[in-house]
């Protein structure tokens, strides 16, 4: 099915590559804005910080989609055919990065994978753990990627982008402070991932996970693995079960009302009212966590 819709993908960016190479002129350059693609909301964010001014930038997955599934619609790869930056993530999070990109043919096109050069933990599934974002002190390295390749990409605007990374960097050390300071007071350190994206913040501020719910995106567990689940969570002791609007928490119910241990949502990749901004969404995440570990 995927090698169909895969197919059908780069058939229609034949077509429309074609098609807006005979109408070209009438693309309009509009505000001579740098177009900027972003694959998920928090990278969105940090690109609209960093190129405050100077850039406009389109996410690629939506609010609401979990990037673990999501395929790019064909309107998406026309986009990047005309963008400067293609912000990702990396470590395969990505996963349609490389075909899109190589079916874009935008030789203007610079790729930051911004997880390149941070220290990365092993994922479940034996490949890097790509939730790297939800460490604040991350977010700085990505950030200041993020300003290099706008540089790269338009070296004019060199001292606003310098300026406004320099700003944005406060704030996320403010963030972090605020997450220390906040974590400092948990009564519980303890928690049940529903997926394994809070593994770089539970490094960061001294969280202890005892188990995950689903490690390969997706894959539900079966019930003789929720099973076996629920007595080692009992075993541990587990302050909160952390479970995600993208994705189905049936499971992640079922666990807490067999263990009795609170269930809170987290939202690892905002977009929405409310948490729009990372440090928005970060601080929700933070309150959240709070309702059942203080
Ligand atoms: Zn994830």
């Amino acid at each position: 099915m995927r090698k169909f819709v895969a197919i059908f993908l780069i058939l229609a960016m034949v077509t429309t590559g074609f098609l807006s190479g005979c109408s070209k002129k009438a693309e309009p350059q509009d505000s001579g804005e740098m177009l900027v693609m972003a694959s998920i909301p928090p990278l969105g964010d940090f690109a609209r910080e960093v190129g405050r001014g100077r850039v406009r930038v389109k996410v690629l997955v939506p609010p609401g989609a979990s990037p673990h599934t999501y395929e790019l619609k064909p309107s998406q790869l026309k986009d990047l055919r005309h963008a400067r930056v293609l912000v990702l993530v990396g470590l395969g999070l990505e996963f349609w990065a490389d075909k899109a990109i190589s079916a874009a043919n935008n030789p203007n096109l610079i790729v930051v994978k911004t997880s390149e050069g941070l220290q990365i933990l092993q994922g479940d599934n034996g490949r890097g753990n790509p939730h790297v974002w939800l460490d604040p002190i991350n977010a700085i390295h990505m950030v200041e990627l993020i300003r290099d390749a706008f540089i790269k990409a338009d070296p004019e605007g060199k001292e606003v982008y310098q300026e406004n990374t320099e700003r944005y960097i406060e704030q996320l050390k403010d963030l972090d402070q605020e997450i220390r300071v906040t974590v400092s007071h948990f009564s519980s350190r303890k928690y049940v991932a529903f997926h394994p994206a809070w593994a770089y913040f539970a490094k960061r501020y001294g969280l202890q996970r005892v188990a995950v719910i689903e490690p390969i995106p997706g894959k539900e567990p079966s019930p003789s693995e929720i099973l076996k689940m629920v007595k080692e969570i009992k075993a541990a002791g587990a302050g909160a079960i952390f479970a995600e609007p993208q994705t189905s928490s049936k499971v992640a119910q079922v666990i807490s009302v067999e263990t009795g241990i609170k269930l809170v949502v987290l939202d690892p990749l905002g977009g929405v009212p409310g948490r729009e901004t990372y440090i928005d969404l970060m601080r929700y995440n933070l309150s959240q966590m709070e309702k059942a570990l203080k």
